[in-house]
């Protein structure tokens, strides 16, 4: 594949930023369960995180595809956009549903980053992924809602001022469809910590910086609505097919590093005499990875490809998240039993990666709903929940 100028230079780009975060950097952050708000700053200051913000707003307005280049290389440089990637990908929603006001007051901030807008409110503890069961009400009171519920997996959100949130507005026995009565909100937390709004973190196996909510009462001005009242499911599900591709680019960088680490350690190893990779036991696994992670790469560049044409890459986006995130499990797997004893030490970096790897597979939607999804909506066999 041949790329352009222009995706060539971010590239470059994204990897002279990351090699100021080597590896003692995360491994620090890691073990502290410490926020990398360095990393997220340079990125910010960079304008790497306001790629798909358009320029009219003070972003660069760049393609869905070079947005995607951007979080690969982050992840192939053995960093984790993670701690970031929401600030990117959220401000979707607001883009394409919200009012000219909110855009205005919003998005110049976002593109700056003296807004952070990566906390997305949508997991809840009792419904999992069946979102249309969730279970947070927003209420509507003269000039406010009156927001009451539980969120859970609400990541970023002691780093970030403004959460999207997807509550209740109608109750689902009022809605001839149970898809319509949710209602997105663009929450200022800045107001709301404190007053109605409660935040406590999730220690994970790795460093992910994740919450759950609590929302008691808490009153957030009528004007948070974005859009319609009643259609934020339909808003959320757009954005998705972005958030999609962009972490299988993720996944797809998460890839290259375990196979180039791998690679390197197995031409570096000497046992019984001979380099480990001079053994087809070791080499195969490497180049098996290889391949999947190409294709996978393949089908993430497919799916930028439609979704910047304007077009529905619901399959795309879709067959993209599972396909790079097997492939980056695999390759982290791959990693650990090449490196053997070592792949289990703290300072080569690979069991912090492997534990960061593992998470694509569950979230943001897990490969069992996915291949729901193809059955049903691509294959048309019957649905079965
Ligand atoms: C670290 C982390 C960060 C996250 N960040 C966010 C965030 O910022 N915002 C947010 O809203 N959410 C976030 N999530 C939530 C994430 O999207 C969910 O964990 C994920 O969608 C799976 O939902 P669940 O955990 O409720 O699993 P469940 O729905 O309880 O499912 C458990 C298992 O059962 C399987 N399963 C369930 N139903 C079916 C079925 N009908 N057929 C076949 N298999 C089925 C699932 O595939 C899964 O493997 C995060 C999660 C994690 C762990």
């Amino acid at each position: 594949m041949t790329e352009s100028d222009d995706i060539a230079e971010i590239r470059r780009a994204v990897r002279s930023l990351c090699a100021e975060f080597p590896g003692e950097y995360w491994r620090a952050k890691d073990r502290e369960r410490a926020y990398p708000g360095e990393f997220v700053d340079a990125l910010t200051k960079a304008g790497f995180l306001a790629a798909l913000i358009p320029e009219e707003f003070g972003g660069s307005g760049l393609k869905l595809d070079a947005a995607a280049v951007i979080m690969e290389e982050i992840q192939s440089s053995g960093c984790n956009g993670a701690s970031a990637h929401a600030q990117m990908y959220i401000m979707n929603t607001l883009l394409r549903y919200g009012s000219a006001g909110q855009k205005a007051q919003y998005l110049p901030g976002i593109a700056d980053g003296s807004l952070r807008l990566q906390a997305f409110g949508v997991s809840e503890p009792t419904s999992g992924t069946d979102t249309l069961s969730l279970r947070t009400v927003a209420v509507r009171d003269g000039d406010h809602y009156v927001v009451n519920g539980q969120k859970i997996w609400t990541s970023r959100a002691e780093h970030s001022d403004l959460m999207l949130l997807l509550a209740r507005t109608t109750p689902r026995d009022e809605v001839k469809s149970k898809t319509e009565g949710l209602s997105i909100f663009l929450v200022d937390m800045r107001e709301a910590v404190g007053s109605g709004l409660t935040i406590k973190p999730i220690r994970t196996m790795m460093n992910h910086s994740t919450t759950e909510v609590f929302f008691d009462e808490l009153r957030i001005p009528a004007s948070s609505l974005i859009g319609e009242e009643g259609k934020g499911f339909r808003y959320i599900l757009s954005g998705m097919n972005a958030e999609r591709i962009l972490i299988a680019a993720e996944c797809v960088g998460d890839a290259k590093w375990f196979i180039e680490k791998a690679t390197d350690y197995a031409k570096d190893r000497s046992v019984f005499a001979r380099p480990i990779g001079q053994n087809q036991g070791v080499q195969f696994p490497i180049a098996r990875c290889y391949a999947q992670m190409r294709a996978a790469e393949l089908m993430v560049h497919h799916a930028a490809a439609v979704y910047d044409r304007g077009g529905n890459p619901g399959e795309e986006a879709n067959m993209a998240k599972l396909l790079a995130s097997e492939a980056s499990w695999a390759a982290a797997d791959m990693c650990v039993q090449t490196h053997g004893g070592f792949g289990f030490a703290e300072e080569y970096d690979v069991e912090r990666k492997f534990r960061e790897a593992r998470l694509y597979t569950v979230a943001p939607i897990s490969t069992n709903l996915i291949l729901s999804y193809l059955a049903e909506h691509v294959l048309g066999l019957p649905r079965s929940y």
